[in-house]
């Protein structure tokens, strides 16, 4: 789960961490934890080759008729002692593991060192890009949902009947839109060299857990299904991470690219408010995620890589976005470094995120045990990256709100026509 000997030989490195990423873990008691784990092991193994010797000797001596009865008897007396003496260290190693385990789980990844330090509003801006396919300034600046209404897009009041509020249907041209998205970024990101995959639902709580989200608890975002060991996924990064758990992976066969269209339901615990209406957050929504397993020296190139197939994709549509570097309190406890991209929403009048490329090192592949065996035949743990390529509900609320004509018409971003039967604007 974590490079134990790592943090022990860098305490201060993991508390400085600890501490620039705005959480409490006591690293000092997984260290104490760690060390008497270590000193129970060593004893065990101790005692285990004692009660071999014994256990030898009694049976020579069982053959031997030189052997005193006493000599017997008191070997016979050890070897209780310590069969005894090893299962009750056994047990308390078992304690001590259990609680290891769920002390080191909230242990956050280490840090990249370009990462600015803090809260949301320090992210440096790594890049912005201004479209001038569409005069923005000439547009109606009407909201997703006002032009949703005006030409049938986006039905909520049907949706909040049937499954409750952030539910929604997309209807007619928001519809076809919706599978246009999709082929589109899963056509676009398979010509990359990416293995297409679609993937389930549906993962096993530690599958989930082993990704880095907490499936459990009030706060948790995670919806668990009842009467099973079942989460329904956040997003398709759960069974891409966990395709290749407990494996180990030919260091030729990587970098391996793969890139999945899955559903993602999200419980969204917290999150009322104007900022998050309509489309913006909701409980579930279709997302094409890029996934990439690596070995650690190219992590972070491949992290630039993923970044810019995201700037071409949001580029060809004519999208005005920036990319930001995440800091420190923002990037989840399984990133090492995170770039956000984020449009401008003219109905919102602000920018807002549409994507997130995340590199998140050995944290995953350490929980999920997935490793590479290197031309040497040693062995390591992959690194793990994960990246949108279309999170729909944004990109419609981008596409509706941005294109706009002076005549209420909507229109098509020249890649998407194709896949809307060659639809280049939505009219009645
Ligand atoms: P994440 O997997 O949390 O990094 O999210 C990836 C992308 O999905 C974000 O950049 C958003 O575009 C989109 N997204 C995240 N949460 C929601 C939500 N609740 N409703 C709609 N879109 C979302």
């Amino acid at each position: 789960i974590l490079d134990f000997k790592h943090l022990c030989d860098h305490v201060e490195v993991y508390r400085e961490n600890i501490r620039n990423r705005g959480l409490q873990v006591d690293v000092d008691s997984i260290v104490s934890l760690y060390q008497q784990k270590c000193q129970l092991i060593s004893r065990i193994q101790q005692l285990r080759k004692e009660r071999n010797q014994v256990a030898e000797r009694l049976k020579k001596n069982n053959n031997n008729e030189k052997a005193t009865t006493n000599h017997r008897e008191s070997d016979k007396e050890r070897g209780k002692q310590l069969k005894t003496e090893i299962a009750q260290l056994e047990k308390q190693l078992e304690v001590i593991e259990e609680n290891l385990f769920t002390q080191a789980s909230s242990v956050p990844n280490l840090t990249h060192p370009n990462v600015p330090i803090g809260s949301e509003e320090n992210a440096r801006i790594l890049h912005q890009v201004f479209s001038n396919d569409v005069d923005t300034k000439s547009l109606p600046r009407n909201n997703h949902l006002q032009i949703g209404k005006e030409w049938d897009l986006i039905d909520l009041e049907s949706a909040a009947k049937v499954s409750g509020q952030k539910f929604y249907y997309l209807k007619n041209a928001a519809a076809l839109l919706e599978v246009a998205l999709i082929n589109w970024s899963l056509n676009h990101v398979v010509s990359k060299g990416f293995i297409p995959l679609s993937t389930p639902d549906l993962a096993r709580t530690e599958v989930v857990q082993a990704c880095g989200f907490q499936p459990r608890g009030e706060a948790s975002q995670i919806y668990t299904v009842a009467e099973s060991d079942l989460c329904l996924v956040g997003t398709a990064e759960i069974p891409l991470a966990g395709y290749y758990m407990n494996q180990i992976l030919d260091e030729q066969s990587l970098p391996i690219r793969m890139v999945a269209f899955g559903h993602c339901f999200r419980r969204e615990v917290g999150s009322a408010g104007q900022a998050s209406k309509g489309l913006y957050r909701v409980h579930q929504f279709s997302k094409v995620e890029m996934f990439v397993l690596c070995r650690p020296d190219e992590s972070d190139s491949i992290h630039e890589e993923l970044l810019n197939i995201q700037m071409e994709l949001f580029s060809s549509l004519g999208f005005s976005y920036r990319v930001l570097d995440m800091p420190s309190e923002d990037l989840g406890n399984p990133a090492y470094r995170k770039f956000d991209i984020e449009a401008w929403m003219p109905g919102r009048n602000s920018f807002g995120e549409i994507s997130s490329a995340s590199n998140c090192t050995d944290y995953q592949s350490r929980r999920l045990n997935i490793r590479y065996r290197d031309r040497h035949g040693e062995i390591h743990h992959v690194h793990t990256l994960n990246a949108t390529a279309c999170a729909v509900p944004r990109m419609i609320i981008t596409i509706l709100e941005n294109f706009q004509l002076e005549n209420g018409e909507i229109q098509i971003p020249e890649p998407l026509v194709k896949y809307m039967g060659n639809t280049t604007r939505i009219r009645q």
